[in-house]
Protein backbone atom coordinates (compact mmCIF):
# COMPACT_ATOMS: atom_id res chain seq x y z
CA UNK A 1 0.00 0.00 0.00
CA UNK A 2 0.97 3.76 -1.12
CA UNK A 3 2.44 5.82 1.55
CA UNK A 4 1.75 8.77 -0.32
CA UNK A 5 0.82 11.91 1.20
CA UNK A 6 -2.42 13.76 0.09
CA UNK A 7 -0.73 16.38 -1.94
CA UNK A 8 1.82 14.03 -3.36
CA UNK A 9 -0.97 11.87 -4.39
CA UNK A 10 -2.72 15.24 -5.92
CA UNK A 11 -0.02 16.28 -7.36
CA UNK A 12 0.59 13.35 -9.63
CA UNK A 13 -3.14 13.31 -10.95
CA UNK A 14 -4.08 12.61 -14.57
CA UNK A 15 -5.91 15.80 -15.16
CA UNK A 16 -8.21 16.23 -17.84
CA UNK A 17 -9.12 19.76 -18.91
CA UNK A 18 -11.89 21.58 -17.46
CA UNK A 19 -14.21 21.65 -20.54
CA UNK A 20 -13.80 17.87 -21.07
CA UNK A 21 -15.18 17.25 -17.11
CA UNK A 22 -17.85 20.05 -18.46
CA UNK A 23 -18.98 17.88 -21.19
CA UNK A 24 -19.52 14.90 -19.07
CA UNK A 25 -22.24 17.04 -17.54
CA UNK A 26 -23.51 18.61 -21.01
CA UNK A 27 -22.48 21.95 -20.23
CA UNK A 28 -21.43 23.56 -23.45
CA UNK A 29 -17.75 25.24 -23.48
CA UNK A 30 -19.28 28.82 -24.03
CA UNK A 31 -20.69 28.54 -20.31
CA UNK A 32 -18.13 27.30 -18.31
CA UNK A 33 -16.10 30.23 -17.62
CA UNK A 34 -12.13 28.77 -16.83
CA UNK A 35 -10.14 29.99 -14.02
CA UNK A 36 -6.88 28.61 -16.14
CA UNK A 37 -7.00 25.15 -17.24
CA UNK A 38 -8.52 23.12 -14.54
CA UNK A 39 -10.91 25.51 -12.69
CA UNK A 40 -14.19 27.11 -13.88
CA UNK A 41 -17.28 28.77 -13.02
CA UNK A 42 -20.64 27.73 -14.62
CA UNK A 43 -22.49 30.67 -16.18
CA UNK A 44 -25.45 32.05 -14.88
CA UNK A 45 -26.96 32.04 -17.79
CA UNK A 46 -26.80 28.52 -18.43
CA UNK A 47 -27.36 27.83 -15.29
CA UNK A 48 -30.96 30.36 -15.38
CA UNK A 49 -32.35 27.36 -18.53
CA UNK A 50 -32.06 24.73 -16.31
CA UNK A 51 -34.95 25.40 -14.04
CA UNK A 52 -37.57 23.26 -15.78
CA UNK A 53 -35.34 20.10 -15.99
CA UNK A 54 -35.86 17.09 -13.33
CA UNK A 55 -33.68 16.87 -10.54
CA UNK A 56 -31.27 14.15 -9.55
CA UNK A 57 -31.11 11.69 -6.79
CA UNK A 58 -29.49 13.98 -3.58
CA UNK A 59 -27.44 12.15 -0.96
CA UNK A 60 -26.38 13.43 1.82
CA UNK A 61 -22.57 12.66 3.51
CA UNK A 62 -22.81 12.86 7.39
CA UNK A 63 -21.25 11.32 10.07
CA UNK A 64 -20.99 10.38 13.89
CA UNK A 65 -19.49 12.50 16.28
CA UNK A 66 -16.57 13.09 14.86
CA UNK A 67 -12.56 12.62 17.11
CA UNK A 68 -10.63 15.61 16.58
CA UNK A 69 -8.80 14.62 13.72
CA UNK A 70 -11.75 14.42 11.20
CA UNK A 71 -13.74 10.99 10.31
CA UNK A 72 -13.51 11.22 6.57
CA UNK A 73 -16.91 12.68 5.71
CA UNK A 74 -15.55 14.69 2.88
CA UNK A 75 -12.98 11.52 2.04
CA UNK A 76 -16.29 9.55 1.55
CA UNK A 77 -18.08 12.22 -0.39
CA UNK A 78 -15.52 12.34 -3.16
CA UNK A 79 -14.93 8.54 -2.76
CA UNK A 80 -18.54 7.89 -3.23
CA UNK A 81 -18.86 9.98 -6.04
CA UNK A 82 -16.53 8.34 -8.08
CA UNK A 83 -17.54 5.11 -6.76
CA UNK A 84 -21.07 6.02 -8.26
CA UNK A 85 -19.28 6.84 -11.51
CA UNK A 86 -16.99 4.10 -11.59
CA UNK A 87 -20.43 1.69 -11.34
CA UNK A 88 -22.10 3.55 -14.85
CA UNK A 89 -23.81 6.27 -13.01
CA UNK A 90 -24.18 10.01 -13.98
CA UNK A 91 -23.12 11.09 -10.65
CA UNK A 92 -21.54 14.69 -9.56
CA UNK A 93 -20.13 15.95 -5.83
CA UNK A 94 -21.13 18.93 -4.03
CA UNK A 95 -18.50 20.31 -1.22
CA UNK A 96 -17.43 23.30 0.17
CA UNK A 97 -14.38 25.52 -0.48
CA UNK A 98 -11.40 25.71 2.20
CA UNK A 99 -10.75 28.49 4.51
CA UNK A 100 -7.26 29.95 3.51
CA UNK A 101 -6.49 30.90 7.43
CA UNK A 102 -7.08 26.90 9.20
CA UNK A 103 -4.53 25.58 6.13
CA UNK A 104 -1.64 27.86 8.15
CA UNK A 105 -2.79 26.53 11.34
CA UNK A 106 -3.32 22.94 11.72
CA UNK A 107 -6.06 21.58 10.09
CA UNK A 108 -5.51 19.28 6.43
CA UNK A 109 -7.18 20.73 3.49
CA UNK A 110 -10.55 20.31 2.42
CA UNK A 111 -10.20 18.39 -0.94
CA UNK A 112 -10.27 15.24 0.56
CA UNK A 113 -7.73 12.27 1.07
CA UNK A 114 -6.20 9.78 -0.19
CA UNK A 115 -7.25 8.40 -3.31
CA UNK A 116 -10.57 10.00 -2.92
CA UNK A 117 -9.43 13.68 -3.36
CA UNK A 118 -10.56 16.63 -5.82
CA UNK A 119 -7.88 18.79 -7.49
CA UNK A 120 -6.61 21.14 -8.04
CA UNK A 121 -5.70 20.19 -4.40
CA UNK A 122 -3.53 23.63 -4.00
CA UNK A 123 -6.06 26.12 -6.00
CA UNK A 124 -8.65 24.66 -3.74
CA UNK A 125 -6.72 24.93 -0.40
CA UNK A 126 -5.67 28.23 -1.61
CA UNK A 127 -6.98 31.33 -3.26
CA UNK A 128 -9.51 29.09 -5.78
CA UNK A 129 -11.39 31.38 -8.25
CA UNK A 130 -11.22 34.31 -5.85
CA UNK A 131 -14.47 33.63 -4.54
CA UNK A 132 -13.49 34.12 -0.57
CA UNK A 133 -12.36 37.41 -1.36
CA UNK A 134 -15.03 38.75 -3.06
CA UNK A 135 -16.97 37.68 -0.09
CA UNK A 136 -14.68 39.37 2.36
CA UNK A 137 -14.56 42.48 0.14
CA UNK A 138 -17.86 42.58 0.08
CA UNK A 139 -18.19 42.65 4.36
CA UNK A 140 -16.10 44.76 4.86
CA UNK A 141 -17.47 47.45 2.13
CA UNK A 142 -20.73 47.41 4.47
CA UNK A 143 -18.18 47.83 7.27
CA UNK A 144 -16.71 50.88 5.39
CA UNK A 145 -19.91 52.28 5.06
CA UNK A 146 -21.17 52.08 8.19
CA UNK A 147 -18.21 54.17 10.11
CA UNK A 148 -18.67 56.32 6.76
CA UNK A 149 -22.34 56.86 7.67
CA UNK A 150 -21.36 57.77 11.42
CA UNK A 151 -18.53 59.65 10.35
CA UNK A 152 -20.82 61.81 8.09
CA UNK A 153 -23.68 62.98 10.89
CA UNK A 154 -25.05 59.74 11.29
CA UNK A 155 -28.82 60.54 10.25
CA UNK A 156 -29.91 56.87 11.25
CA UNK A 157 -29.00 57.32 14.70
CA UNK A 158 -26.99 54.56 14.86
CA UNK A 159 -25.74 53.71 19.00
CA UNK A 160 -22.42 53.25 18.16
CA UNK A 161 -22.43 50.74 21.29
CA UNK A 162 -24.44 48.32 19.24
CA UNK A 163 -23.12 48.27 16.11
CA UNK A 164 -23.21 44.38 15.32
CA UNK A 165 -21.45 44.26 12.08
CA UNK A 166 -17.84 43.49 12.44
CA UNK A 167 -15.08 43.40 9.75
CA UNK A 168 -13.37 40.13 8.39
CA UNK A 169 -10.44 38.10 7.03
CA UNK A 170 -9.90 34.70 5.76
CA UNK A 171 -6.49 34.85 8.29
CA UNK A 172 -6.31 33.17 11.85
CA UNK A 173 -5.43 36.21 13.63
CA UNK A 174 -6.53 36.14 17.59
CA UNK A 175 -5.29 39.87 17.86
CA UNK A 176 -7.93 41.06 15.80
CA UNK A 177 -10.73 39.38 17.94
CA UNK A 178 -11.37 42.90 19.92
CA UNK A 179 -10.03 46.06 19.06
CA UNK A 180 -10.79 49.94 19.17
CA UNK A 181 -11.22 51.88 15.77
CA UNK A 182 -11.31 55.64 15.10
CA UNK A 183 -8.27 56.40 17.37
CA UNK A 184 -6.44 59.23 15.82
CA UNK A 185 -8.27 62.60 16.00
CA UNK A 186 -11.32 64.22 14.09
CA UNK A 187 -10.46 63.20 10.95
CA UNK A 188 -10.57 59.70 11.73
CA UNK A 189 -14.19 59.37 13.21
CA UNK A 190 -15.34 58.12 16.41
CA UNK A 191 -13.54 55.59 18.58
CA UNK A 192 -15.67 52.58 19.40
CA UNK A 193 -15.06 48.87 19.77
CA UNK A 194 -15.17 46.39 17.57
CA UNK A 195 -12.96 43.24 15.82
CA UNK A 196 -12.55 40.79 12.48
CA UNK A 197 -13.87 37.34 12.48
CA UNK A 198 -12.77 34.81 9.97
CA UNK A 199 -13.92 35.23 6.42
CA UNK A 200 -15.79 32.08 6.94
CA UNK A 201 -17.89 33.20 9.63
CA UNK A 202 -19.53 36.23 7.81
CA UNK A 203 -23.16 36.25 7.22
CA UNK A 204 -22.04 36.79 3.61
CA UNK A 205 -20.61 34.17 3.49
CA UNK A 206 -23.95 32.28 4.70
CA UNK A 207 -26.49 34.52 2.54
CA UNK A 208 -24.48 33.57 -0.86
CA UNK A 209 -24.90 29.98 0.62
CA UNK A 210 -28.43 29.96 0.62
CA UNK A 211 -29.24 32.66 -2.14
CA UNK A 212 -31.81 31.32 -5.09
CA UNK A 213 -30.26 33.85 -7.87
CA UNK A 214 -28.62 37.59 -7.86
CA UNK A 215 -32.03 39.09 -7.13
CA UNK A 216 -32.17 36.46 -4.02
CA UNK A 217 -29.26 37.33 -2.92
CA UNK A 218 -29.27 41.02 -3.12
CA UNK A 219 -32.67 41.30 -1.22
CA UNK A 220 -31.08 38.75 1.79
CA UNK A 221 -27.43 41.14 1.77
CA UNK A 222 -30.30 44.37 2.25
CA UNK A 223 -31.97 42.62 5.09
CA UNK A 224 -28.47 42.13 7.28
CA UNK A 225 -29.18 43.98 10.56
CA UNK A 226 -25.87 45.85 11.46
CA UNK A 227 -26.70 47.95 14.25
CA UNK A 228 -29.47 49.31 16.33
CA UNK A 229 -30.46 52.72 17.15
CA UNK A 230 -30.62 53.75 21.11
CA UNK A 231 -34.51 52.96 21.00
CA UNK A 232 -33.45 49.29 19.63
CA UNK A 233 -34.60 49.63 16.51
CA UNK A 234 -32.32 47.71 13.37
CA UNK A 235 -30.57 49.25 11.19
CA UNK A 236 -30.20 47.56 7.59
CA UNK A 237 -27.80 47.26 4.92
CA UNK A 238 -30.20 48.59 2.90
CA UNK A 239 -30.52 51.76 4.99
CA UNK A 240 -26.76 52.07 4.57
CA UNK A 241 -27.28 51.89 1.02
CA UNK A 242 -24.69 48.85 0.33
CA UNK A 243 -26.29 46.46 -0.65
CA UNK A 244 -26.13 47.05 -4.54
CA UNK A 245 -22.27 47.35 -4.56
CA UNK A 246 -21.60 44.50 -2.81
CA UNK A 247 -23.86 42.43 -5.03
CA UNK A 248 -21.48 43.73 -7.75
CA UNK A 249 -19.08 42.41 -5.93
CA UNK A 250 -20.56 39.12 -5.43
CA UNK A 251 -21.44 38.43 -8.71
CA UNK A 252 -19.23 36.49 -9.93
CA UNK A 253 -18.69 34.54 -6.71
CA UNK A 254 -22.31 33.32 -6.79
CA UNK A 255 -21.42 31.14 -9.78
CA UNK A 256 -20.63 27.43 -8.70
CA UNK A 257 -16.91 26.38 -9.57
CA UNK A 258 -16.30 23.01 -11.56
CA UNK A 259 -13.01 21.47 -10.88
CA UNK A 260 -12.65 17.08 -10.71
CA UNK A 261 -11.86 14.51 -8.88
CA UNK A 262 -8.36 11.87 -9.01
CA UNK A 263 -10.73 9.73 -11.14
CA UNK A 264 -11.54 12.98 -13.84
CA UNK A 265 -15.49 13.17 -12.16
CA UNK A 266 -17.08 16.31 -11.88
CA UNK A 267 -17.31 18.24 -8.52
CA UNK A 268 -18.56 21.06 -7.62
CA UNK A 269 -16.56 23.39 -4.82
CA UNK A 270 -18.82 26.24 -4.05
CA UNK A 271 -19.05 28.43 -0.53
CA UNK A 272 -18.16 27.40 2.73
CA UNK A 273 -20.25 28.65 5.43
CA UNK A 274 -18.84 27.62 9.09
CA UNK A 275 -20.67 24.84 10.33
CA UNK A 276 -21.62 26.06 13.66
CA UNK A 277 -23.02 30.14 13.57
CA UNK A 278 -23.77 28.97 10.01
CA UNK A 279 -25.21 26.01 8.49
CA UNK A 280 -21.78 24.41 7.69
CA UNK A 281 -22.63 23.01 3.95
CA UNK A 282 -21.95 24.49 0.42
CA UNK A 283 -23.76 26.72 -1.71
CA UNK A 284 -27.05 25.87 -2.61
CA UNK A 285 -26.82 27.48 -6.22
CA UNK A 286 -24.15 24.79 -6.54
CA UNK A 287 -26.11 21.91 -5.33
CA UNK A 288 -29.05 22.79 -7.53
CA UNK A 289 -27.02 23.35 -10.41
CA UNK A 290 -25.31 19.75 -9.82
CA UNK A 291 -29.03 18.31 -9.85
CA UNK A 292 -30.01 19.53 -12.51
CA UNK A 293 -27.08 17.82 -14.52
CA UNK A 294 -26.57 14.63 -13.01
CA UNK A 295 -28.62 11.68 -11.99
CA UNK A 296 -26.74 11.42 -8.71
CA UNK A 297 -25.40 14.46 -6.75
CA UNK A 298 -23.45 13.08 -3.54
CA UNK A 299 -23.26 16.31 -0.91
CA UNK A 300 -21.53 16.35 2.81
CA UNK A 301 -22.55 18.42 5.72
CA UNK A 302 -19.93 19.37 8.42
CA UNK A 303 -19.23 18.07 11.74
CA UNK A 304 -21.36 15.39 13.10
CA UNK A 305 -24.82 14.54 12.10
CA UNK A 306 -26.66 16.24 15.29
CA UNK A 307 -25.61 19.27 14.24
CA UNK A 308 -24.65 19.26 10.52
CA UNK A 309 -27.48 17.03 9.20
CA UNK A 310 -29.84 18.46 10.86
CA UNK A 311 -28.79 21.94 9.49
CA UNK A 312 -28.54 20.85 6.12
CA UNK A 313 -32.51 19.52 6.84
CA UNK A 314 -33.53 22.18 8.76
CA UNK A 315 -32.34 25.00 6.90
CA UNK A 316 -30.75 24.80 3.66
CA UNK A 317 -33.20 21.67 2.67
CA UNK A 318 -36.16 23.67 3.93
CA UNK A 319 -34.87 26.95 2.15
CA UNK A 320 -33.87 25.52 -0.96
CA UNK A 321 -36.57 22.82 -1.49
CA UNK A 322 -34.52 20.14 -1.99
CA UNK A 323 -34.84 16.87 0.18
CA UNK A 324 -31.81 13.91 -0.02
CA UNK A 325 -33.01 10.29 -0.84
CA UNK A 326 -30.72 8.70 1.13
CA UNK A 327 -28.01 9.62 3.81
CA UNK A 328 -24.47 7.93 3.83
CA UNK A 329 -23.65 7.98 7.59
CA UNK A 330 -19.50 8.03 7.95
CA UNK A 331 -18.15 6.09 11.37
CA UNK A 332 -14.51 4.89 11.57
CA UNK A 333 -13.58 2.20 13.83
CA UNK A 334 -11.21 4.62 15.71
CA UNK A 335 -13.88 7.20 16.14
CA UNK A 336 -16.15 4.46 17.93
CA UNK A 337 -13.15 3.78 19.84
CA UNK A 338 -13.24 7.39 21.21
CA UNK A 339 -16.68 7.66 21.89
CA UNK A 340 -16.10 3.78 23.63
CA UNK A 341 -14.07 6.26 26.22
CA UNK A 342 -10.32 5.40 24.47
CA UNK A 343 -7.98 7.71 24.65
CA UNK A 344 -6.34 9.07 21.55
CA UNK A 345 -3.11 7.51 22.07
CA UNK A 346 -4.74 4.20 22.84
CA UNK A 347 -6.83 4.10 19.00
CA UNK A 348 -3.85 2.11 17.32
CA UNK A 349 -4.62 -0.91 19.80
CA UNK A 350 -7.78 -3.27 19.09
CA UNK A 351 -10.70 -2.98 21.21
CA UNK A 352 -13.95 -4.51 20.57
CA UNK A 353 -15.58 -3.98 23.33
CA UNK A 354 -15.13 0.04 23.15
CA UNK A 355 -16.01 -0.68 19.70
CA UNK A 356 -19.08 -1.49 20.86
CA UNK A 357 -19.53 0.49 23.16
CA UNK A 358 -19.39 3.43 21.22
CA UNK A 359 -21.53 2.21 18.80
CA UNK A 360 -24.62 3.97 21.11
CA UNK A 361 -23.22 7.20 19.78
CA UNK A 362 -23.81 5.67 16.31
CA UNK A 363 -26.96 3.87 16.58
CA UNK A 364 -28.43 7.26 17.95
CA UNK A 365 -27.51 9.60 14.59
CA UNK A 366 -28.97 6.21 12.85
CA UNK A 367 -32.32 6.77 14.78
CA UNK A 368 -32.25 10.99 14.24
CA UNK A 369 -31.83 10.71 10.54
CA UNK A 370 -34.68 8.03 10.35
CA UNK A 371 -36.87 10.77 11.95
CA UNK A 372 -36.32 13.21 9.15
CA UNK A 373 -37.88 10.24 6.61
CA UNK A 374 -35.13 9.53 4.95
CA UNK A 375 -32.76 5.76 4.69
CA UNK A 376 -29.97 5.55 6.47
CA UNK A 377 -26.67 3.64 5.14
CA UNK A 378 -23.16 3.27 7.28
CA UNK A 379 -20.23 3.93 5.62
CA UNK A 380 -17.55 2.48 7.51
CA UNK A 381 -14.52 4.58 6.20
CA UNK A 382 -11.12 1.86 6.45
CA UNK A 383 -8.25 3.12 8.13
CA UNK A 384 -5.52 0.78 8.70
CA UNK A 385 -5.40 0.16 11.83
CA UNK A 386 -8.65 -1.31 12.11
CA UNK A 387 -9.00 -5.39 12.80
CA UNK A 388 -11.15 -7.38 11.33
CA UNK A 389 -12.94 -7.88 14.91
CA UNK A 390 -13.96 -4.11 15.06
CA UNK A 391 -15.17 -3.80 11.86
CA UNK A 392 -17.31 -6.71 12.20
CA UNK A 393 -18.65 -5.28 15.66
CA UNK A 394 -19.88 -2.11 13.80
CA UNK A 395 -21.78 -4.65 11.28
CA UNK A 396 -23.36 -5.95 13.53
CA UNK A 397 -24.65 -3.22 15.95
CA UNK A 398 -25.87 -1.56 13.03
CA UNK A 399 -27.56 -4.59 11.70
CA UNK A 400 -29.40 -5.02 14.70
CA UNK A 401 -30.53 -1.04 14.93
CA UNK A 402 -32.20 -1.73 11.63
CA UNK A 403 -29.90 -0.38 9.17
CA UNK A 404 -26.52 -1.85 7.41
CA UNK A 405 -23.31 -0.68 7.66
CA UNK A 406 -20.68 -1.77 4.43
CA UNK A 407 -17.06 -1.44 4.62
CA UNK A 408 -15.07 1.49 1.91
CA UNK A 409 -11.74 1.25 1.03
CA UNK A 410 -11.97 4.25 -0.98
CA UNK A 411 -9.32 6.38 0.88
CA UNK A 412 -6.35 3.44 -0.41
CA UNK A 413 -8.12 2.18 -3.11
CA UNK A 414 -10.46 5.27 -4.93
CA UNK A 415 -13.34 4.06 -7.05
CA UNK A 416 -12.88 0.71 -6.55
CA UNK A 417 -12.51 0.62 -2.68
CA UNK A 418 -16.50 1.90 -2.66
CA UNK A 419 -18.19 -0.25 -5.68
CA UNK A 420 -20.19 -2.04 -2.52
CA UNK A 421 -21.18 0.86 -1.38
CA UNK A 422 -21.94 2.85 -4.15
CA UNK A 423 -23.99 0.11 -5.71
CA UNK A 424 -26.11 -0.50 -2.71
CA UNK A 425 -26.45 3.63 -2.01
CA UNK A 426 -27.62 4.02 -5.91
CA UNK A 427 -30.14 1.43 -5.39
CA UNK A 428 -31.90 2.49 -2.30
CA UNK A 429 -32.05 5.91 -4.07
CA UNK A 430 -33.66 4.89 -7.16
CA UNK A 431 -36.29 3.42 -4.84
CA UNK A 432 -37.59 6.64 -3.75
CA UNK A 433 -38.25 5.39 -0.62
CA UNK A 434 -37.33 8.98 1.38
CA UNK A 435 -40.44 10.74 2.94
CA UNK A 436 -38.62 13.80 3.60
CA UNK A 437 -39.91 16.01 6.28
CA UNK A 438 -38.08 18.97 8.32
CA UNK A 439 -38.21 18.71 12.06
CA UNK A 440 -40.67 21.43 12.82
CA UNK A 441 -42.91 23.58 11.10
CA UNK A 442 -42.02 27.27 9.92
CA UNK A 443 -45.00 28.59 12.32
CA UNK A 444 -43.65 26.87 15.81
CA UNK A 445 -42.11 29.00 18.31
CA UNK A 446 -38.35 30.15 18.55
CA UNK A 447 -38.06 28.84 21.38
CA UNK A 448 -39.93 25.56 21.21
CA UNK A 449 -37.89 24.87 17.71
CA UNK A 450 -34.78 24.76 19.80
CA UNK A 451 -36.33 22.34 22.46
CA UNK A 452 -37.53 20.36 19.57
CA UNK A 453 -34.05 20.13 18.62
CA UNK A 454 -32.52 19.65 22.17
CA UNK A 455 -35.00 17.01 22.65
CA UNK A 456 -35.38 15.28 19.89
CA UNK A 457 -31.78 15.11 18.27
CA UNK A 458 -29.41 15.68 21.17
CA UNK A 459 -32.30 13.83 23.53
CA UNK A 460 -31.32 16.41 26.18
CA UNK A 461 -34.24 16.91 29.04
CA UNK A 462 -34.35 20.51 29.05
CA UNK A 463 -33.36 23.75 27.33
CA UNK A 464 -32.22 26.39 29.78
CA UNK A 465 -32.19 29.81 29.19
CA UNK A 466 -32.12 32.87 31.11
CA UNK A 467 -35.28 35.60 30.60
CA UNK A 468 -33.38 37.85 28.75
CA UNK A 469 -32.99 35.53 26.31
CA UNK A 470 -36.43 34.16 25.97
CA UNK A 471 -37.65 38.02 26.16
CA UNK A 472 -35.38 38.40 22.91
CA UNK A 473 -36.75 35.63 21.07
CA UNK A 474 -39.62 36.76 21.74
CA UNK A 475 -39.50 40.35 20.70
CA UNK A 476 -37.76 38.80 17.46
CA UNK A 477 -41.31 36.53 16.76
CA UNK A 478 -43.14 39.98 17.26
CA UNK A 479 -40.81 42.11 15.19
CA UNK A 480 -41.87 39.48 12.36
CA UNK A 481 -38.56 36.23 12.17
CA UNK A 482 -40.70 34.23 14.21
CA UNK A 483 -40.91 31.70 11.26
CA UNK A 484 -37.21 31.70 10.61
CA UNK A 485 -35.53 28.57 11.54
CA UNK A 486 -32.76 27.83 14.29
CA UNK A 487 -29.32 27.71 13.56
CA UNK A 488 -27.27 25.72 16.58
CA UNK A 489 -23.88 26.46 17.53
CA UNK A 490 -22.59 23.97 19.85
CA UNK A 491 -19.37 21.76 20.17
CA UNK A 492 -19.40 18.89 17.41
CA UNK A 493 -17.96 16.17 19.84
CA UNK A 494 -21.49 15.14 21.69
CA UNK A 495 -24.49 15.34 21.66
CA UNK A 496 -24.42 17.28 24.49
CA UNK A 497 -23.06 20.81 25.21
CA UNK A 498 -20.28 18.79 27.03
CA UNK A 499 -17.38 18.50 24.28
CA UNK A 500 -16.12 15.23 26.86
CA UNK A 501 -18.96 13.65 27.12
CA UNK A 502 -19.09 11.08 24.32
CA UNK A 503 -21.15 8.32 23.37
CA UNK A 504 -25.09 8.36 23.54
CA UNK A 505 -25.87 10.87 26.54
CA UNK A 506 -29.03 11.06 28.61
CA UNK A 507 -30.12 13.28 31.23
CA UNK A 508 -28.45 16.71 29.83
CA UNK A 509 -29.65 20.39 29.75
CA UNK A 510 -28.72 22.36 27.13
CA UNK A 511 -27.64 25.52 28.12
CA UNK A 512 -28.24 28.96 26.03
CA UNK A 513 -25.70 31.98 26.14
CA UNK A 514 -26.46 34.19 23.78
CA UNK A 515 -29.08 34.50 20.43
CA UNK A 516 -28.10 36.11 17.48
CA UNK A 517 -30.18 37.26 14.34
CA UNK A 518 -28.73 36.52 11.26
CA UNK A 519 -32.23 38.45 9.86
CA UNK A 520 -29.78 37.94 5.85
CA UNK A 521 -29.38 34.36 5.79
CA UNK A 522 -32.73 33.68 7.24
CA UNK A 523 -31.93 32.14 10.22
CA UNK A 524 -31.42 32.70 14.49
CA UNK A 525 -28.49 31.55 15.84
CA UNK A 526 -28.72 29.98 19.07
CA UNK A 527 -24.75 30.24 20.75
CA UNK A 528 -24.32 27.05 23.42
CA UNK A 529 -21.09 27.22 25.26
CA UNK A 530 -17.94 29.26 23.81
CA UNK A 531 -18.02 29.11 20.13
CA UNK A 532 -14.89 31.06 18.45
CA UNK A 533 -15.51 32.94 15.70
CA UNK A 534 -11.81 34.10 14.94
CA UNK A 535 -9.91 31.30 15.15
CA UNK A 536 -5.72 31.04 16.41
CA UNK A 537 -2.67 29.70 15.46
CA UNK A 538 -0.92 26.79 17.12
CA UNK A 539 2.22 26.89 19.18
CA UNK A 540 3.77 25.32 15.62
CA UNK A 541 1.39 26.82 12.71
CA UNK A 542 1.35 24.35 9.35
CA UNK A 543 2.77 27.85 7.59
CA UNK A 544 6.34 27.12 9.20
CA UNK A 545 6.17 24.25 6.87
CA UNK A 546 4.46 25.36 3.93
CA UNK A 547 6.92 26.83 1.18
CA UNK A 548 7.30 26.35 -2.68
CA UNK A 549 9.93 23.39 -4.21
CA UNK A 550 13.12 23.99 -6.23
CA UNK A 551 10.47 22.54 -9.23
CA UNK A 552 8.52 26.15 -7.69
CA UNK A 553 5.75 23.23 -6.30
CA UNK A 554 3.94 24.17 -3.04
CA UNK A 555 5.03 21.62 -0.45
CA UNK A 556 3.70 21.38 3.15
CA UNK A 557 -0.13 21.44 2.30
CA UNK A 558 -1.54 18.56 3.61
P1 LIG B 1 -14.03 15.45 7.39
O1 LIG B 1 -14.62 15.88 6.09
O2 LIG B 1 -14.91 14.51 8.12
O3 LIG B 1 -13.55 16.58 8.22
P2 LIG B 1 -11.82 14.57 5.75
O4 LIG B 1 -12.44 13.71 4.71
O5 LIG B 1 -11.44 15.94 5.37
O6 LIG B 1 -12.73 14.59 7.05
O7 LIG B 1 -10.57 13.77 6.32
C1 LIG B 1 -9.78 14.29 7.36
C2 LIG B 1 -8.38 13.75 7.22
O8 LIG B 1 -8.37 12.34 7.44
C3 LIG B 1 -7.77 13.96 5.84
O9 LIG B 1 -6.45 14.42 5.99
C4 LIG B 1 -7.80 12.60 5.19
O10 LIG B 1 -6.72 12.41 4.31
C5 LIG B 1 -7.72 11.67 6.38
N1 LIG B 1 -8.42 10.41 6.11
C6 LIG B 1 -9.70 10.25 5.73
N2 LIG B 1 -10.00 8.95 5.58
C7 LIG B 1 -8.88 8.26 5.88
C8 LIG B 1 -8.55 6.86 5.93
N3 LIG B 1 -9.46 5.93 5.62
N4 LIG B 1 -7.29 6.53 6.29
C9 LIG B 1 -6.38 7.46 6.61
N5 LIG B 1 -6.63 8.79 6.60
C10 LIG B 1 -7.86 9.19 6.24
MG1 LIG C 1 -15.09 17.79 5.39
Amino acid sequence: MSHKTDIEIARAANKKPIQEIGQKLGIPTEHLLPYGHDKAKVGQEFINELESRPDGKLILVTAINPTPAGEGKTTTTVGLGDGLNAIGKKAAIAIREASLGPNFGMKGGAAGGGYAQVVPMEDMNLHFTGDFHAITSAHNLLSAMIDNHIYWGNSLEIDERRITWRRVMDMNDRALRDMVVGLGGVSNGFARQTGFDITVASEVMAILCLAQDLDDLQQRLGDIIVAYTRERTPITCRQIGADGAMTVLLRDAMQPNLVQTLENNPAFVHGGPFANIAHGCNSLIATRTALKLADYVVTEAGFGADLGAEKFMNIKCRKGGIAPSVVVLVATVRAMKMNGGVAKEDLGTENVEAVRAGCANLGRHIENMKSFGVPVVVAINHFVTDTEAEVEAIKAYVAEHGSEAILARHWAEGSAGITELATRVAEIADKDSAHFAPLYADDMGLFAKIETIAKRIYRADEVLADKKIRDQLRAWEEAGFGHLPICMAKTQYSFSTDPSLRGAPTGHSVPVREVRLSAGAGFVVVICGEIMTMPGLPSKPAAMSIGLNAAGEVEGLF
